[in-house]
């Protein structure tokens, strides 16, 4: 075939010309509330909500992000293609330090640098061909998305669920900013700067998500078994609820003062050695009454403590002079260290130094003696059973007094920042009144937006025209509070918004909940986001069940936001992060530049199942450049032959009379036909299997195996006949309208121009898939 320019594969023009029709029909608008009957008849669509992430508006869009959306929106084309409605929409997460340290390094204000990045990402993202809705798109921090925030806070402080605590929060100097317990990173540093971070005292806004921990914990098991939640993202909720199962019992000192202890060693109670209390236990402050230790509590609370000395070989342990009695009688002195919380949350645990290394360290450090070789706990328990493992030594434990007992290591957290670049938390501070919430009428708060931070401290603070204020409940004059929402906080209900019409949200708080709109698209289908999304959708889990029970997600029965969830593990290069810093970047301008949309998004679908960290290789890009190329050329090598088949028959029959009586020539390949429709057929429907279950790079490959089995059809035919005609040929180009058909969600552009060059219908509303017929837009 000639090289001749429009046949060639150019994914530029390709790419530009398809993204013009997709504006051109509104090809991704999320389809209006079907209209069902009252008697639930009418609604036959299936409709789902598929959930991308909300990126930060850092300012680029990096490889990862180009994963996470490359799989969200093979997704979302696949039920499209499949005829089901789908909203696929998301907003950018604009508030919090990523976007005011960097508009203190472009030395513009937040707004002006947030706006920026978001047309900017906004570009990028349309260039890879991306479905979203952007008539949905948001930005957190504009007027009318976080006056929705702070309804939320009001809402939740009003049932008890957020609360005014003097706290030990992270600090960090760097940043001069409290951080959530997540953004410490494993060795004790900031998330943001990787700077040292202290434990601090302030007056702050914890979110009491413990109110809903076991609830989380057992609902996990029902997600676990729909077969929709991914390991990742099952593993993610294990590990931030952090569940410790073990016993617990009273133990008393010698005035009779109860204290509740708890050990993951049920089998082991009489071989402990002392008791460790976390510091943020309530009770802490009764056992640590002595003036010496005190102090030192004090001190612990107040900063004397480097986040980074966390192990047991340097974190701080107070010895409180206490002591309680042990099951067997023996004297356990109380110690009080925040080596407590990490590991069982806030409690108190015994500990064993026989069964636990910490705890041996803790006993040698303490200078206590060595565990004596005392009869094993089977000797005490007789034919109860033996110690040790959790199945026989109940029995043992329920004699000691103990009973089952669960503690998670997930905590409230801190949701108030003393910085700039968030939503205001509508709380006035009054001296008659005291803490008085902002009437919800009130809203929003506005956010001053001509503030220029430094970087340190909270100019929030030092603006008076926001501070002073009047008070909501007696007039008189009052200040505002002047920390802002962390953005974790604002994240808490960022799935919401997608679900309602851009107009809708401009209207009054309350009737948006009520809008038929949300019952209709929750609970969201799938969200499809990184691995590191764990805490985000965790703390989303719990506010769902808050809101349910107060109502305004009353008809979420279980507090489930999400029926489905898929995380996908990092894009790493070398087996490493890639970061500026590191100089091992990919940027996805340059690759879709030079090798189009289709080949980066095939490439990052095909190099690793979702669920494994795609360590970056540059031969995917090349391989899937080949392919996509080769699915060009031969398709249209073919759609030529059979225009020039047609020539012939069309020749052929004015000259019909001439040789009319020619025997027709014996059918040696029917066989063959035959064996390409099933192999098509059985190549569909394991790519069907693997789109539904979101195992794109399988679903990849077994297109590409679809197109290797084509090619060998050919081959065979040739091998029998001398040339490919007729009903051979026929065969053929309808096998690569299939394949046209299954690459349709993964290689969007090549696939729809494909179809659009094999006879299909310009105006359809996409590729539809195998065996499915969609209405034609007009
Ligand atoms: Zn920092
Ligand atoms: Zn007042």
């Amino acid at each position: 075939m000639a090289n001749s320019a429009p046949n060639r594969y150019q994914p530029g023009v390709i790419e530009t010309r398809r993204q013009a029709a997709w504006r051109e029909r509104d090809a991704f608008r999320t389809p209006p509330l079907a209209a069902s009957s009252p008697e639930g008849e009418g609604d036959e669509q299936t409709h789902l909500y598929i959930k991308p992430s909300a990126p930060f508006t850092s300012g680029n869009v990096h490889i990862g992000h180009v994963r996470s959306y490359s799989i969200g929106d093979a997704y979302a084309r696949f039920r499209r293609a499949r005829g089901d409605a789908v909203l696929f929409a998301f907003g950018f997460d604009a508030f919090g330090l990523p976007a005011e340290l960097g508009a203190i390094a472009g030395g513009v204000s937040p707004s002006d640098w947030v706006a920026r990045c978001a047309a900017h990402m906004t570009g990028q993202l349309q260039r890879l061909g991306f479905s979203f809705d952007w008539e949905r798109s948001f930005m957190s921090s504009d007027a009318v998305m976080y006056r929705w925030s702070q309804w939320l806070f009001l809402v939740l402080y009003e049932a008890g669920l957020i609360y005014r605590g003097i706290g030990n929060v992270d600090w960090c100097d760097t940043c001069q900013t409290t951080l959530a317990s997540i953004q410490v990173e494993a060795g004790g540093t900031c998330w943001r700067c990787h700077g040292p971070v202290r434990l601090i005292q302030l007056p702050q806004w914890y979110l009491r998500i413990s109110a809903y921990l076991e609830e989380n914990d057992h609902r996990l098991g029902e997600r676990a078994q729909s077969g929709i939640w991914d390991e990742v993202a099952l593993a993610s909720q294990e590990i931030v609820l952090g569940r410790v199962d073990g016993v617990e019992l009273e133990l008393r000192d010698a005035e009779g003062t109860p204290l509740t202890v708890f050990t993951p060693h049920a089998g082991a109670l009489t071989q402990a050695r002392f008791v460790l209390m976390s510091a943020r236990h309530p009770d802490a402050d009764l056992w640590a009454a002595e003036p010496a230790v005190r102090e030192q509590l004090e001190q612990l609370r107040s900063g004397g403590w480097e986040r980074s000395s966390r192990e047991a070989e340097t974190i701080p342990v107070i010895d409180t002079g206490c002591v309680l009695h042990g099951v067997g009688g023996e004297a356990l002195p109380v110690f009080i260290s925040p080596l407590v919380d990490s590991r069982f949350g806030v409690t108190v645990v015994l500990g064993i130094p026989g069964e636990d290394r910490t705890d041996e360290v803790i006993a040698q450090r303490m200078g206590l003696e060595p565990p004596s070789q005392e009869p094993a706990p089977e000797g005490v328990v007789g034919e109860n059973g033996g110690a040790g493992d959790r199945g026989s030594s109940a029995p043992y434990a329920a004699g000691m007094g103990a009973r089952p007992a669960v503690r998670y290591k997930a905590f409230d957290w801190v949701i108030s920042r003393q910085r700039s670049w968030g939503t205001p938390i509508p709380i006035v501070y009054c001296e008659r009144c005291g803490t008085v919430p902002v009437a919800a009428a009130q809203l929003p708060v506005a956010l001053p937006l001509d503030i220029k931070p430094t970087g340190t401290g909270n100019p929030l603070a030092e603006l008076e025209e926001f501070v002073q204020t009047s008070c909501p409940g007696c007039g008189s004059p009052a200040r505002r509070e002047t920390d802002t929402l962390d953005c974790h906080f604002d994240a808490l209900w960022l799935w919401v918004p997608a679900c309602v019409p851009a107009q809708a949200r401009e209207d009054s708080l309350e009737e948006i909940f009520a809008l038929a709109d949300l019952r209709y698209w929750l609970p969201c289908e799938r969200v499809v986001a990184g691995s590191d999304s764990g805490n985000f959708v965790f703390d989303q889990r719990t506010v769902t069940k808050a809101l349910r029970d107060i109502g305004p997600l009353s008809f979420l029965a279980d507090g489930e936001p999400f029926a489905g969830c898929l995380f996908h593990e990092m894009v790493t290069a070398e087996g490493r992060k890639m970061s500026k810093h590191l100089g091992n970047v990919v940027d996805p301008d340059e690759l879709v530049e030079r090798y189009g949309a289709d080949t980066v998004r095939l490439a990052v679908l095909f190099a690793a199942r979702p669920q494994k960290s795609l360590n970056w290789s540059d031969s995917a890009v090349l391989r899937c450049h080949r392919f996509l190329t080769q699915v060009w050329d031969y398709t249209h090598a073919m759609i030529a032959l059979q225009a020039d088949a047609q020539d012939q028959v069309e020749a052929g029959e004015q000259h019909a009379g001439a040789d009319g009586d020619r025997q027709p020539v014996r059918d040696t390949t029917e066989h063959l036909r035959l064996k390409l429709s099933q192999w098509c057929e059985a190549g569909v429907s394991r790519i069907t299997t693997d789109m539904e279950e979101l195992e794109m790079h399988s679903a990849v490959r077994n297109v590409m195996r679809l197109f290797d089995r084509i090619k060998d059809f050919e081959k065979r035919v040739r091998a029998r006949e001398d040339e490919l005609r007729g009903a051979n040929l026929s065969a053929l180009v309808d096998a690569l309208a299939v394949l046209a058909q299954t690459l349709g969600p993964l290689t969007p552009h090549i696939a729809e121009e494909l179809w659009i060059d094999l006879g299909n219908d310009e105006r359809a509303a996409q590729t539809p898939w195998p065996g499915v017929s969609l209405e034609v837009v007009a």
